[in-house]
């Protein structure tokens, strides 16, 4: 693909319109394979922030009346318009983020368009219950909670801007979502084409800008409800200051997730499901498998078959469909994969792939791998988000498990055996809420998504993400005469 011309109409998108207010500090947007800047945005001030906000809660109630199929007719309508200009919204995607075309022709506008399609199709059977007590009864009714905050990270931009916005409005919310700084081009897009689709001025909006902004969002007495895809540190003070307003939270943060490898595993299988879970998107996935722990048995023939694939790595320019690998997202990030590698030397890994930074303009670290690491090493307590898969030693089962769960985090965990019992009882062990056995990092909308300890709290996806953007209301009736004490 000729690399497209990803500049935005405008910075935001609010009431069903671009909006451009150029007081606001300008952000640049990077193509990460050159460095070079490609587009410009401006961050939301004040004013724009307000106006996002006022629209939202001016928009809630129309889109609250309508039935779930009307609503839903709306996001199925904007699933297949993602479809069809899939090809398009995956090169913004590229060059807002690096990943290779690749990757974001399959796992971006797909999986958001999926959403939109799955939650559009859940749309009319969004309902209470009714509870029968004798001759009285009592009915619930599935309200929408109101005006949700949408606060993205860099990695999946239109994915994660779908995955809020999708069951968001399915269930009668309105939106105001802020992407990431780093990558503010695609959610302008998932608003353009839900507006497009039928969505009413003011049901999705984007809005552009740093912490402060989403800060600033956080905190409005306007937000019923905020969701934010980041890191602990990031959720820990926005889930803070949600608390301050009892406002409702989903929050999706970061992992260092087990996968484990038992010596009866189809080898092949475990090394492509260690690939999957550490260097997709060039490692920078939450759910990633970054603490592989291998048996002893098979230690040295994974290892051998990790590197003879990693050799088949195409890193090259990201529009090029024939490139399998990409460049970090931004010099900050690939500076803090740096420094963990370099930790990872210091504290006596064995560096057996990749490791030093490409010397070519971008910002590129090819896949690495360590070997020998051990429990304390800070490679394997810490998030890297990079391209940094660590190989662990353990010689049976219950040592495996019991320090796959030595870590504050607990975003998900895989498992390869050939021993269906074993696979089952391990992952039923494993302190984590996203698993897999036999494969790795597969997240189809159809399945929950989300993490248990410190890697967040609620769950996207599914089902279960209705009662994240929905309350019930509980109705008794009385049907007899009203007994009273006097
Ligand atoms: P980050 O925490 O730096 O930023 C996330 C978002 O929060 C950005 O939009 C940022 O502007 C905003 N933000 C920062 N400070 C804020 C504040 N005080 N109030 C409100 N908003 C604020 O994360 P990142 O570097 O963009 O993304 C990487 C992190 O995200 C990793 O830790 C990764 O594991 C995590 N992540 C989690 C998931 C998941 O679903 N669990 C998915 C992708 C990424």
């Amino acid at each position: 693909m000729r690399r497209p011309d990803a500049r935005p109409k405008a910075s935001h998108f609010i009431d069903g319109a671009h909006v451009e207010d150029d007081r606001g500090a300008p952000i640049d947007v990077i193509y990460p394979a050159t460095g070079e800047t490609v587009a410009k945005v401006h961050a939301a001030t004040p004013e724009i922030v307000n106006r996002a906000l006022e629209s939202a809660d001016r928009a809630r109630k129309d889109w609250a009346g309508l039935t779930g199929t009307e609503r839903g007719r709306v996001l199925r309508r904007a699933a297949d318009i993602m479809r069809e200009r899939n090809l398009e919204l995956s090169g913004i995607e590229t060059i807002d983020t690096g990943k290779p075309l690749s990757e974001t022709l399959v796992a971006d506008a797909t999986s958001a368009a999926d959403a939109l399609e799955y939650f559009g199709g859940l749309g009319g059977s969004l309902t209470g219950e009714h509870v029968q007590l004798g001759s009285d009864f009592v009915y619930t009714v599935r309200e929408p909670l109101g005006l949700c905050v949408g606060i993205g990270a860099w990695n999946y931009p239109t994915q994660i801007a779908a995955w809020k916005g999708a069951p968001a409005l399915a269930c009668g919310n309105t939106m105001v979502f802020k992407p990431s700084e780093t990558t503010p081009l695609s959610a302008l897009k998932v608003a353009e084409i839900l507006t497009e689709a039928g969505a009413p001025p003011g049901v999705y909006n984007v809005i552009q800008g740093a912490g402060d902004v989403g800060a600033a969002l956080v905190s409005d007495p306007r937000v019923a409800k905020v969701s934010l895809t980041g890191s602990v540190p990031t959720g820990r003070k926005v889930y803070a200051a949600a608390a301050e307003g009892i406002r409702n939270v989903t929050m999706e943060l970061g992992g260092k997730s087990p996968l484990l490898i038992f010596d009866d595993a189809d080898v092949e299988d475990a090394v492509g499901g260690a690939i999957l879970g550490n260097f997709y998107s060039s490692g920078q996935v939450c759910s990633n498998g970054t603490r592989v722990f291998v048996q002893k048995g098979v230690k040295e023939r994974f290892l051998d078959r990790l590197s003879a694939r990693l050799g088949n790595a195409a890193l090259g320019d990201p529009l090029d469909e024939a490139t399998t690998f990409g460049p970090m997202v931004s010099e900050r990030q690939l500076r803090i994969v740096e420094d963990y590698i370099a930790k990872g030397i210091a504290e006596g890994a064995r560096l057996v792939a990749g490791g030093e930074r490409l010397p070519r303009d971008g910002f590129w670290m090819p896949p690495t791998v360590f070997a020998d690491v051990t429990d304390g090493m800070t490679i394997a307590r810490e998030e890297i988000f990079g391209p940094v898969l660590s190989v662990l030693d353990f010689d049976d089962e219950d040592e495996a498990v019991s320090r796959a769960n030595d870590t504050p985090f607990g975003l998900s965990a895989g498992v390869f055996t050939r021993d269906l019992a074993r696979g089952h009882r391990v992952i039923g062990r494993l302190e984590a809420g996203s698993c897999w056995i036999n494969t790795y990092n597969l997240s189809p909308v159809e399945a929950p998504f989300g993490g248990s300890k410190m890697s967040g709290v609620g769950r996207e996806n599914s089902k279960a993400a209705v009662d994240h953007y929905s309350q019930l209301k509980s109705v008794y009736v009385g049907m007899g005469p009203v007994e009273a004490p006097f």
